[in-house]
């Protein structure tokens, strides 16, 4: 893969996990124009702050970067999401790349523009929209990956499909040992089809007007929880707890028969995922910081639920009650 673009020399700026660049770094600069300026931060969920995008801006202005540069972020989602709102408040706005290094920013984070940093209130509540002009994904990168960290972004996979594609959620049961096995080709159909169920659904809804607001399913409480877990579990572990708590929610209004309630936690499971919280929470902190959520609306809480297996609905009304007890049964 050779990144062709008409950046100034010298002006191919990579902001990267520290960790990715030690491993990766290499093949990466092998597609770039030469020495570019590489800017690395610490890997992890802390570094997505207002604190380490600051230390970016200094970075990029002792370098004197102009506006004419391409950002290029290497890594997982953190990278994605940290160098993606670097490059979108730079010099007002500079064109960047996403070079996704996880499975769940390859399936997931790295497609559809949204970039942010978490504030010490809650997840990604400072960010803007921000188009890559591409992202380019090297399954190589996830050879690196550990287990946990691969099935983190399996949760991601099982998300989109269980909100848009019945066929697709199906194909991940028929293929949990593939998957598992990190087969090639199974991947690479994998990341394939979420990047064209994500890219569809940010064609049409690009501003989470509507539409987009559906891929938030197992996000308003897995943010919560991977808030108030203090960042220990990953990501895609929270949203597959998420998941969890929330199809619990919807049976429990009677909107989601036990069935399919069960097909979403058996894959979970057999996909390697936790599907049970680490430790009990307190229900009122979690209602809490379900309430500082981007979603909420005059007040309400919005939470994506289904009523099947890829038929999300909105619902505004959710009551702390409804939230306690079905952290209840996840515990
Ligand atoms: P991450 O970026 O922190 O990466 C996880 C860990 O894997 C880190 O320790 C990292 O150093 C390591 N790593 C990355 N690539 C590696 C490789 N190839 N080999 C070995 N180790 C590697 O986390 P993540 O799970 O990729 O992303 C989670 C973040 O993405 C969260 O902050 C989440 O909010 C965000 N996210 C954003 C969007 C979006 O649309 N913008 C969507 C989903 C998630």
């Amino acid at each position: 893969m050779l990144l062709e673009c008409n950046a100034t020399a010298g002006q191919v700026v990579v902001i990267a996990d520290q960790t990715v660049a030690n491993l990766h770094f290499g093949k990466l600069a092998a597609c770039l124009p030469p020495d570019p300026l590489v800017l690395t931060f610490p890997p992890g969920e802390a570094s997505k702050s207002l604190e380490q995008a600051r230390d970016l801006y200094d970075r990029l202005a002792s370098a004197r970067v102009e506006r004419g540069a391409i950002i290029v972020t290497f890594g997982g989602g953190v990278a994605g999401d940290l160098g993606g709102f670097v490059a979108a408040t730079w010099l007002r706005g500079v064109r960047f790349v996403q070079v996704p290094t996880t499975l769940l920013a390859a399936v997931d984070a790295s497609v559809g523009g949204k970039t942010a940093v978490n504030l010490p209130a809650g997840k990604n509540l400072v960010g803007v929209f921000h188009q890559p002009m591409g992202v380019i994904v090297d399954t190589d990168f996830l050879e690196t990956l550990t287990k946990e960290e691969f099935a983190s972004g399996l949760a991601e996979s099982v998300k989109q499909a269980t909100v848009r594609d019945p066929q697709f959620f199906a194909w991940h049961a028929a293929h949990a040992a593939g998957l598992r096995n990190r087969d090639a080709s199974t991947v690479s159909e994998l990341i394939a089809r979420n990047c064209e169920i994500k890219a569809e659904i940010v064609a049409q809804d690009e501003r989470e007007a509507g539409l987009r607001a559906i891929l938030n399913y197992g996000h308003t409480i897995g943010h919560a929880v991977e808030h108030l877990l203090g960042y220990e579990l990953r990501h895609g572990e929270c949203v597959a707890l998420g998941m969890l708590v929330e199809n619990e929610l919807a049976c429990a209004r009677g909107l989601l028969p036990r069935t399919d309630a069960d097909r979403v936690r058996n894959l979970l499971e057999q996909l390697g995922l936790p599907t049970r919280l680490p430790q009990a929470l307190d229900a009122g902190e979690v209602a809490a910081l379900c309430r500082v959520d981007k979603k909420v609306v005059g007040g309400a809480v919005g939470f994506v639920l289904i009523r099947g297996i890829g038929e999300p609905v909105r619902v505004a009304d959710v009551a702390p009650g409804e939230i306690a007890a079905a952290l209840n049964v996840i515990r």
